[in-house]
């Protein structure tokens, strides 16, 4: 192993790095998008439909492509999920609407649905048309905590429907990881600010940023001061390894890495290292494992302890790490650090099998060297947002907050909806479908 830890910026050349971060799905022209429009055969109880968890009315928005009717179509995208121009480009479609599609056989291949959408969204957006007026208000007022898609789709519902949305937000800007977690190459040219501020153009929703709820305001407080308080403040810590020194030096946490990745103006700016290790099966895994590649890291190995079936990171997801030349290594697990002058330089891994069903160590073990090592094995909550009377609605067990079918949790007043409850896989298409639904019976509840 090297004497020091080899961790530079400016590994490439400015052409590289805009190279590699460009647009990986590039997005149609007009006659692309005419004819993949062209190839949906416009299905009478759509499975894409189905499959959306917005449930988009997906034919009639392609009908409307087909015709030149872009604004109609982005009307019909919206109106069930306000974050579509963000979600066209971020959803795994692979595994939701386009899986379902009856055109993905062997013999065919789905219609693209999330360029279509790309394509109205951002038409729309480039526009610079509001599309939804408000209902006459209602004299409520509701506080939204966490201004990330599950916040913000609640606020834009709730705001349509005529009633008054304070949206505390900890950081400095909204968007919650559309702005900071989502992998650079996905969304490019500002487009979440842009979409952002495209909803907020709606009125009736005051955006406090900068305020975090268990510090600068309490939850209680909301609950004196408005009508309804949603919870959508996502989940802010990455979980431990469950080995020893993991807080050393040359250990880093992924999702906090990303974030610096999607803020930088220079990406020659951050510094990486030659030879990269990371920890993990899920997005977050994969999309710092690519992104480390596209830095001009030389070696980057993903270590997951179980096999391919049981990531939680998508077939489309897995090979994009492949075809970057990530190596991914499956039924390992780190074991302990190596350590040189109190610095992490290597892990030493352990091979895993599965034994009647159950994860079990071989005892066979390997150290492999690194400059840099990415703690990405999933996101916890931090429940600060939670006062001592609101934390009986934390689900120890499962670690997330407890809300029923229409995002209700059982303190009065109070629903919650995106990362922070486990009523769904956190996408960013469920965080804006709990918001969605959260809105909707607030209305009802408080008109009732
Ligand atoms: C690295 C990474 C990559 C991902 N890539 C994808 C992808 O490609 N596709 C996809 O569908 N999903 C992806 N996801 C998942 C997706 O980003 C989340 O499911 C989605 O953002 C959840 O939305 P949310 O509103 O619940 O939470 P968040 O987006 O986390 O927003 C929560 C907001 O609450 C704020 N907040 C926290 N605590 C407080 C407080 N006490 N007071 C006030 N505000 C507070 C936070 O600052 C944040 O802005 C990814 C996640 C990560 C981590
Ligand atoms: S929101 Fe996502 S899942 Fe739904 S239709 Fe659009 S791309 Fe497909």
């Amino acid at each position: 192993m090297s004497a020091t830890r080899d961790v530079t910026d400016k590994r490439l050349t400015a052409r590289q790095y805009a190279d590699n971060f460009a647009d990986i799905k590039p997005p149609l022209d007009t006659h692309q998008a005419a004819v993949e429009s062209d190839r949906c055969y416009f299905c009478y109880d759509a499975p894409c439909t189905t499959a959306c968890p917005t449930h988009i009315d997906i034919p009639s928005f392609i009908y409307k492509i087909r015709s030149g009717n872009l604004v109609g179509s982005a009307r019909n995208i919206l109106a069930e999920n306000i974050f579509g121009a963000m979600c066209a480009r971020v959803c795994p479609v692979e595994d939701l609407c386009e899986g379902a599609c009856v055109r993905n056989t062997a013999e065919d291949k789905p219609v693209a649905i999330g360029l279509l959408q790309r394509h109205a969204t951002d038409a729309l957006l480039a526009s610079g048309e509001v599309l939804f007026a408000r209902a006459p208000t209602s004299g409520k007022r509701v506080a939204v905590v966490g201004g990330g898609p599950a916040g913000l789709s609640c606020a834009h519902r709730l705001a349509m429907l005529g009633h008054d949305v304070s949206v505390f937000e900890a950081r400095r800007k909204l968007g919650g990881l559309n702005e900071y977690g989502i992998a650079r190459y996905k969304v490019l040219d500002d487009i979440a600010q842009r979409e952002v501020d495209w909803l907020l153009s709606i009125g009736g929703i005051t955006a406090r940023t900068g305020q975090r709820v268990g510090v600068d305001i309490q939850l209680a407080q909301l609950r004196r001061d408005f009508d309804a308080v949603f919870l959508a403040f996502g989940l802010g810590a990455v979980n431990a390894l469950g080995i020893s020194d993991e807080n050393v030096p040359g250990v880093f946490d992924a999702v906090r890495y990303i974030e610096d990745l999607r803020q930088a103006c220079d990406l020659s700016s951050l510094p990486v290292g030659r030879r990269v290790i990371v920890i993990g099966g899920g997005m977050t895994a994969i999309d710092i494992a690519v992104q480390t590649r596209q830095l001009g890291a030389d070696e980057v190995t993903l270590l997951y302890r179980r096999g391919p079936e049981q990531m939680g990171a998508s077939g489309y997801e897995r090979e994009l790490a492949q075809s970057h030349g990530v190596n991914v290594r499956f039924w390992s697990r780190p074991r302990r650090l190596v350590l040189r002058d109190g610095e992490a330089v290597g892990v030493e891994i352990e091979r895993t099998e599965l034994v009647d069903g159950k994860l079990v160590a071989t005892g066979r073990t390997q150290v492999l060297a690194a400059d840099m090592l990415f703690k990405a094995i999933g996101q916890t909550l931090v429940p600060d947002a939670l006062d001592d009377s609101a934390r009986e609605i934390l689900d120890t067990k499962a670690g997330k907050l407890r809300v029923d079918e229409n995002r209700r949790t059982s303190l009065a007043g109070v629903w919650a909806g995106g990362d922070c409850v486990g009523v769904s896989k956190d996408l960013t298409v469920a965080a804006v479908q709990d918001g969605k639904l959260a809105a909707i019976d607030i209305d009802r509840t408080l008109r009732a």
